[in-house]
This record gives structure tokens, C-alpha cells and sequence, in this order.
């Protein structure tokens, strides 16, 4: 049993080589896919933000754009008094036009003091957008640069892979069924099946193991999983 384990523990090692360099070029074939997701989801509050401004400045135009009509309608009504005005017999007509025009006046003054206000807000809202463009042009090209620099990346980074895959039938040949089931579970939960042991402990984990099976695992006498991950461990 001894020196059977003992090769099937390399055939199993051997397999775990190969799927531990599968494994390292699929973090590298979705990582890359991730940068530009994020930054496209960067992009996308951006231009939410953009938008809420750009309403709010509408809104704002279009309220000086009431004001401005207003200011007109005034305007009109104090020429209308003034030539009124100069028909004026008495003098408390003549007062009390006066004083319809300084009203008139007042509000136009208030009405334009209120356009300026909207202006100032306007303004801000104007170069807020600008800044808001600024940023998400920077995420933009970051983007363009690095679906580019992974097209041609990515290319190669597969080939790789399917080289290496298509490796693990044969290294999978002359491992029994049962061992390699529990290989393949602990790969699936784990993302690796085997683990070192590091003194008493699991690498993979930090679970201590049992004396029995430290000696088990150092001299190669039988299969040890990891009372913690599952993983099969090996002396490294
Ligand atoms: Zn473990």
C-alpha cells in the first residue's frame, strides 16, 4: 500500500501542477474583464451624476427665463405709466403714479437680483459638469487602453490554458476513482485540492492535524484529508 500511495500521490501531485497554473491563468482571464467592469460602473455614476446636474441647471434656466419675461412685462408697464404721466391733471395723481412706477421699479429690481442669484447657481452647476466630463473622459480612455492591452494579452493567456488542459485526462489516467473524486471536491470547494502540511498544520487552513496523521502524511503510509478543508495533504 506503501508504494502504491506513494506514486499515486505524485500522479495526484502532478495533476495538482497542472491545475494550480489553470488556476493562476483564470484569475489573470477574469481579473482583467473585472478592471474594466469596475471602471465601467465608475463610468456609469458618473454620468448619473452628470445628468442630475444638467437637470437641475434646466430648471434653473428655466426659471430665469420666467423672470426675464416678467422683468419685460414690468418694463412695459412702467413706459405705459410714464406717458400716462404727462396726461396727469392733479397733483395726487401725479403722486400716486410716482409711486406705482417706484413699486414696479422695486420689483424688477428684486426680480433682477434673483436672475443674478440663479446665475451664480448656474455657474457652479456649469463647471461642476465640466469636472464631472473631465472624470469620466479619464475613465474612458482607461477603459479603450485596457480592452486593448487585454485583446492581445488575453489572446495568449488562453491558448496557455487550453494547452494545459487539455494535459489533464492523460494526468488523470492512472488515478482511481475514489481518490479522484475526493481530489475534484476539495478543487471545487477549495480552488485547490491539496494542501501542505506545515509542521502539524494544514496550510491550506491552519487546521491542526492528529499525530497519526502527520506521520501518515510524512511517510507517505495512506491518504490523509484535512480534518479542516477537506484538502489531501502532503508532506512538502
Ligand atoms: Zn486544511
Amino acid at each position: 500500500m506503501t508504494t502504491e500511495w506513494s506514486e499515486l500521490l505524485d500522479r495526484l501531485l502532478a495533476l495538482q501542477s497542472i491545475d494550480s497554473k489553470i488556476r493562476r491563468l483564470d484569475q489573470v482571464l477574469t481579473r482583467a474583464p473585472g478592471e474594466v467592469s469596475q471602471r465601467e460602473a465608475a463610468m456609469a455614476s458618473i454620468d448619473e451624476k452628470i445628468k442630475k446636474v444638467a437637470d437641475r441647471t434646466r430648471l434653473l434656466r428655466a426659471q430665469i427665463l420666467l423672470r426675464e419675461n416678467e422683468l419685460k412685462t414690468h418694463e412695459k408697464k412702467i413706459e405705459k405709466l410714464q406717458e400716462q404721466a404727462a396726461e396727469l391733471k392733479t397733483n395726487k395723481e401725479y403722486i400716486a403714479s410716482r409711486s406705482e412706477i417706484a413699486n414696479v421699479r422695486g420689483e424688477c429690481d428684486r426680480l433682477q437680483n434673483e436672475v443674478l442669484k440663479i446665475l451664480e447657481v448656474v455657474e457652479q452647476a456649469d463647471a461642476k459638469i465640466k469636472e464631472l466630463e473631465g472624470d469620466r473622459k479619464h475613465e474612458s480612455d482607461r477603459i479603450d487602453q485596457l480592452k486593448a492591452e487585454m485583446a492581445s494579452k488575453l489572446e495568449d493567456v488562453k491558448k496557455d490554458r487550453d494547452a494545459l488542459a487539455s494535459t489533464r485526462p492523460a494526468a488523470m489516467e492512472d488515478i482511481p476513482k475514489e481518490q479522484l473524486e475526493l481530489y475534484e471536491r476539495a478543487r471545487k470547494a477549495r480552488g485547490t485540492a491539496m494542501a501542505a502540511l506545515e509542521g502539524a498544520y494544514c496550510s491550506g487552513c491552519g487546521e491542526p492535524q492528529t499525530r497519526n496523521d502527520m506521520y501518515a502524511v510524512q511517510n507517505r503510509t495512506r491518504l490523509v484529508l484535512c480534518r479542516g478543508c477537506n484538502r489531501i495533504l502532503y508532506q512538502p
